[in-house]
């Protein structure tokens, strides 16, 4: 009988979490075994071809401010050839009165300077980004195919083992080492340190070791709408993203003169659902009017050509999931990543990296990531005093990080 592999390091998920922090240790000269159920890399939610990326600069959550600005420098700096940089517009809330120099005052309170976001009336903002609405700019608002940065996360490495088509049922302490084994229960793997990144599949994972985490699924659902070049939309398409109540991406003119829009996301929780749904290309439809502020817009001139559908991983307060176990040493995680793969897939890399690795957290300091920013992202949050064996999530009271 041959003895199970034994690895220094593995990460279970290879989606744009797993990838990045294993491209971060791999980078950092470790040798890492990644594995996945799947046949290839990206093939859930990280299939994503269209994700935006920009820092929250919404008032009244100052802590999910101060993380999404180093994520966001974090994501601008790792990805390189994939970060389509074309800014963002963050239109002003339509219920809400807008005053330029308010928003201006309170963004410089940020220590947000003119190149990361610019307030501006509907005038100014025609101007400089062609949107006709009083908001904010976000010059360094970027996009990302989550797809083709996994694939490019783990292209092949001298360091690098992948193991595909090979699901993790649970884990188990054995001898000196973390056991992984298969649904057939026959051990497959031994470690030294796990890092779980196996998005909802994490909570059943952890829960074989006692812990609960209280990880849900949100479904999201994107539209792909083909508008002619006669159609009344045509001449209102953004030549720039916007950010609101759900976002979109640059309409692209096509070859045949036609234009191609990709408005999201519908957002429904607890659901898990991987068909296509009439009811949310209807949904993006309306979030589209609302994106564009064309009330009277008529929707039926919006064309399916196609979507994209993907299932998020929450947590009860909104915020990621990263960092080590502490109460199981040697198990790291990096979970819950949101609407905000891109930006969380970047921190946690760095942040895990620095952990599993067991640098002082020094690097991590001096870009602002101070304890509190730690803190709040660490598994420990969900539990309070002692890790009893047999863990029960506790949920933070505080408003949801939003
Ligand atoms: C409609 C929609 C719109 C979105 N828009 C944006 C956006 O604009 N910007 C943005 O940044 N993010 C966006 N997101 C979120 C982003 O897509 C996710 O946050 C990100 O892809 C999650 O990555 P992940 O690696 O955590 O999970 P996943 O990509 O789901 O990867 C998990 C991996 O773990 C593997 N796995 C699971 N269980 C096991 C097991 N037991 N054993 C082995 N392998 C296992 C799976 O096969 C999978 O490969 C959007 C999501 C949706 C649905």
């Amino acid at each position: 009988m041959t003895l199970p592999q034994h690895h220094e390091i593995v990460v279970i998920g290879a989606g744009i979490a797993g990838a990045c922090i294993a491209n971060e240790l791999l980078n950092r000269g470790q040798a890492v075994c990644i594995v996945d159920s799947a046949s290839h890399p990206a093939s859930a939610c990280s299939s994503h071809a269209y994700a935006i990326a920009h820092p929250h600069v919404g008032r009244g959550a100052p802590r999910l401010l101060r993380l999404t600005r180093i994520a966001f420098l974090m994501a601008e700096a790792r990805w390189g050839q994939v970060w389509k940089q074309h800014g963002i517009f963050q239109p002003s809330k339509k219920d809400k009165s807008f005053n330029r120099d308010d928003v201006a005052g309170y963004l410089q309170s940020l220590n947000l300077d003119e190149e990361m976001a610019r307030a501006l009336s509907a005038k100014e903002a025609l101007e400089v980004c062609g949107i006709h609405q009083d908001g904010i700019w976000l010059p360094r608002g970027a996009s990302l195919n989550l797809f083709e940065a996994t694939q490019d996360a783990l292209k092949p490495h001298p360091k690098l083992i992948c193991c595909w088509n090979t699901s993790v049922a649970r884990l188990e302490k054995v001898g000196g080492a973390w056991g992984l084994f298969n649904l057939q229960d026959d051990l497959i793997m031994t470690a030294d340190k796990v890092i779980i990144a196996a998005a909802l599949e994490t909570k059943k994972l952890v829960a074989s070791i006692d812990v609960r985490l209280p990880l849900r699924p949100v479904r999201g659902q994107l539209s792909i709408f083909s508008i002619t070049a006669k159609n009344s939309w045509a001449a209102r398409l953004p030549p720039t993203a916007i950010s609101g109540d759900g976002y979109c991406l640059p309409a692209e003119k096509l070859p045949d003169g036609n234009y191609r829009w990709i408005v999201g996301s519908s957002f429904d929780e607890g659901e898990s659902n991987l068909q296509d749904w009439d009811s949310s290309d209807d949904f993006n439809r309306s979030q589209a009017k609302g994106l564009l502020n064309y009330v009277e817009g008529d929707v039926s001139q919006l064309q399916k050509m196609g979507s994209f559908v993907g299932i998020r991983c929450v947590a009860g307060d909104r915020l990621p999931i990263i960092g080590e176990l502490t109460q199981r040493p040697g198990i790291f995680l990096a979970t819950a990543l949101g609407s905000r793969g891109a930006l969380w897939s970047a921190l946690a890399a760095k942040l895990i990296s620095s952990q599993v690795l067991e640098d002082d957290l020094a690097l991590l300091t001096r870009l602002g990531f101070a304890a509190d920013l730690v803190a709040a992202l660490a598994p420990a949050r969900f539990f309070a005093g002692a890790f009893a064996s047999n863990s029960k999530p506790i949920l933070p009271s505080g408003p949801k990080a939003r």
